[in-house]
């Protein structure tokens, strides 16, 4: 199966792929990791990345196609892959489409989650990651049990330079721009589902597993 989740930056996609990832076979990919690993590594495509990703916009598709198509050739995602973050504008759609259709396959589910701005930018300015395990945690609503460090595997939190508020404005906008050509071009496909992403993890899961038939 080949799903693709769909919503803006906070909308809560990442948490929502680890859990069906989890409970299935697919493979969860995320561009945003795929980039934070490169620039951590200091590869030559983080460097290329580095300015974009700090600056919230989006890094160039000659990058970002090339980097994804590469990943979901892996052995992990042969029995099917979940995208988080890809893709982000209609450019990378249509090449993650013609990739697909070159194997004789194609997106099954694009679901939508749905939060308002005012909430992700709450939720974004607040947001504090686990640069060991990926985990996320949020200063009023999820916070670790001790400030600063996570509750799995005990590494000092940090906040990502994108999550600073200064650079949320900028990567809302620029995602919402993109967004609606998104939900147009699955839809019309008919493969867009929306969920209503504002209510607490388990209930989206559990609606997001029904959606593609699975229990969570
Ligand atoms: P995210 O963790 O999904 O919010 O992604 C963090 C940053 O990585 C984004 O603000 C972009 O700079 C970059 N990025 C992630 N996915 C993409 C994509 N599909 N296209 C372009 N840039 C991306």
């Amino acid at each position: 199966m080949y799903v693709i989740l769909l919503g803006l930056p906070g909308a809560g996609k990442g948490t929502q792929a680890a859990r069906l990832s989890a409970a299935t076979a697919l493979a969860h990919i995320t561009t945003g990791e795929l980039f934070r690993d490169n620039i951590r590594e200091g590869t030559a495509l983080g460097e290329k990345a580095k300015p974009f990703v700090e600056g919230g916009l989006l890094v160039p598709d000659e990058i970002t196609i090339g980097m994804l198509l590469d990943r979901v050739k892996q052995p992990d995602a042969s029995a099917g892959f979940m995208l988080d973050g890809f893709p982000r504008n209609l450019e990378q759609a249509r090449a993650l489409d013609e990739a697909l259709s070159r194997e004789g396959k194609q997106i099954d589910e694009a679901l939508y989650i749905k939060v308002s701005t005012e909430e992700l930018v709450r939720r974004l300015a607040g947001r504090w990651s686990c640069p060991q395990c990926g985990a996320v945690y949020h200063e009023q609503s999820r916070p670790p049990m001790k400030p600063g460090v996570c509750d799995n595997c005990g590494a000092a939190l940090y906040q990502r330079e994108d999550d600073r508020p200064e650079v949320v404005r900028t990567r809302l906008e620029v995602n919402q721009k993109n967004l609606q050509p998104l939900l147009d071009y699955y839809d019309g496909r008919g493969k867009l589902r929306e969920v209503d992403g504002e209510r607490d993890p388990e209930t989206i899961s559990k609606d997001l597993g029904r959606l593609i038939g699975i229990g969570c």
